[in-house]
């Protein structure tokens, strides 16, 4: 049966001498008597190329049509390594989402995982096969459609098969030696955490840290995977995301995170009575726009602004929506106010359930770079603010410094 499971990113499978150092590290584990299952994703680039042919034929493409297309980026990965890993003596079969089958709901291009079975490969093992190579990012609908689990979703297919096979450890292979303390792209300075939590890892991934897919982390967090984000260019040990118990030190802050393309929307002088925001929040979610940040003034005379942060690609789509339900006067606003050109940064750290002044800290780090700030938003242990795109980097940097995050 599966110990491991290790998978290896866009970077690390980008052309045939990397696949060849996979298969490598495949093959000693292997060795150490482990069977393996591994999830690959597209060479690195290849998801955007087909993206890129599928909204040159049409902006409007059928979601089922766009899953098939981008789906075999992963089929190329998992044929090429399980070739590799033949290549050096050890028996390796691929698999594709149907193949196994990995069940998805039918939110093609977004789908989610509903159920792994195991009996298909399980019995490949109890034939002799060392290593299952398995195509990441994708599944099969309950029709027999191709799915796909979103951007960086193999990151979720190797937690969903670590933990319907029950194995004991999960290994993200990239390009980096770890989760760092901001973007190390950004910030050179940026340190590599040994450990960090499932809770702070699931704020990082959803405030902008790509390194794992969010969804990854929830399952991770859900089924108590041992996840672990490694290099896969050295032998490094990486980052084990675990338990908060698992971890001795909680600083108030563990990570900088940033989002860079991001919109901020506001109605100007909207009714302020119930049933308001429950519209027009309701038509948001009809035309899938995920709105984020929401602020509401005041209200004087009955009428009030609202703000809201979007992804800055969803826009023109919010925009429609709203205009059709102002013609529908079931709500009517002055106007509306885009603002396009900002980004999001965001300081994360359990630690700030129990340290004040967190707040206090952060945006006098900002003002000190005469950052301003436009929305703020706050949970237990994250705040984030909008700022302009020009600062985003600033931004970063000055988070970074302010919260002394390159010491460890
Ligand atoms: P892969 O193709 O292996 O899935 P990704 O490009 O999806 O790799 O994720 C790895 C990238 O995530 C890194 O190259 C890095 O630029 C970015 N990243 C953003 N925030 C962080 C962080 N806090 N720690 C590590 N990497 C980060
Ligand atoms: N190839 C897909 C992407 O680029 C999935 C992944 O790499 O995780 O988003
Ligand atoms: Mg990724």
């Amino acid at each position: 049966m599966p110990q491991l499971i290790m998978k290896f990113g866009g970077t690390s499978v980008a052309d045939i001498d990397r696949i060849k150092n996979a298969a490598a590290r495949i093959k000693a584990e292997t060795e150490n008597g482990h069977d393996v299952i591994a999830v690959v994703s597209a060479m690195a680039g290849r998801t955007n190329e087909l993206n890129a042919s599928v909204e040159a034929i049409s902006p409007f493409f059928d979601a089922r049509e766009y899953d098939t297309v981008v789906a075999t980026g992963e089929i190329v990965s998992a044929g090429l390594l399980t070739l590799a890993l033949q290549e050096a003596n050890v028996p390796a079969r691929s698999w594709q989402g149907w193949q196994i089958p990995i069940l998805t709901s039918a939110v093609h291009g977004a789908a989610q995982i509903l159920n792994i079975s195991t009996d298909a490969i399980n019995s490949k093992f109890n034939e002799g096969m060392r290593v299952a190579v398995v195509a990441g990012f994708q599944g099969v609908t309950s029709d027999k459609r191709v799915s796909t689990l979103g951007r960086g979703g193999s990151d979720t297919s190797a937690v969903a098969l670590a933990a319907a096979f029950g194995a004991k450890r999960c290994d993200i292979f990239t390009d980096v030696d770890g989760v760092f303390t901001a973007d190390p792209r950004l910030v050179t300075k940026a340190r590599k955490l040994d450990r960090v939590t499932y809770e702070e890892m699931l704020e990082l991934s959803s405030l902008g840290a790509k390194v794992l897919q969010t969804r990854s982390v929830e399952l991770a967090m859900r089924h108590k995977v041992r996840l672990r984000v490694r290099s896969s260019f050295n032998e490094t040990n990486g980052t084990l995301v675990c338990d908060e118990e698992e971890i001795m030190e909680n600083k108030a802050v563990s990570g900088v995170a940033h989002s860079r393309d991001e919109a901020k929307v506001t109605l100007l002088s909207v009714a302020d009575r119930p049933g308001i925001a429950a519209a027009i929040f309701g038509t948001l979610s009809e035309a899938s726009v995920t709105v984020d940040m929401i602020v509401q003034n005041i209200s004087a005379s009955g009428r009030t602004d609202l703000t809201f942060s979007c992804p800055v690609n969803q826009i023109k789509r919010a925009e429609k929506k709203l205009r059709e339900l102002e013609k529908g006067q079931d709500v009517n606003f002055d106007s509306l106010v885009f603002d396009t050109e900002v980004c999001k940064l965001s300081v994360v750290g359990i630690g700030m359930r129990s340290q004040s002044g967190v707040a206090a800290k952060m945006f006098q780090a900002l003002a000190d770079y005469g950052i301003n700030i436009k929305v703020i938003a706050t949970s237990e242990i994250k705040i984030s603010v909008l700022v302009e795109r020009k600062f985003m980097e600033l931004g970063v940097q000055a988070l970074h410094d302010a919260f002394d995050l390159h010491h460890g």
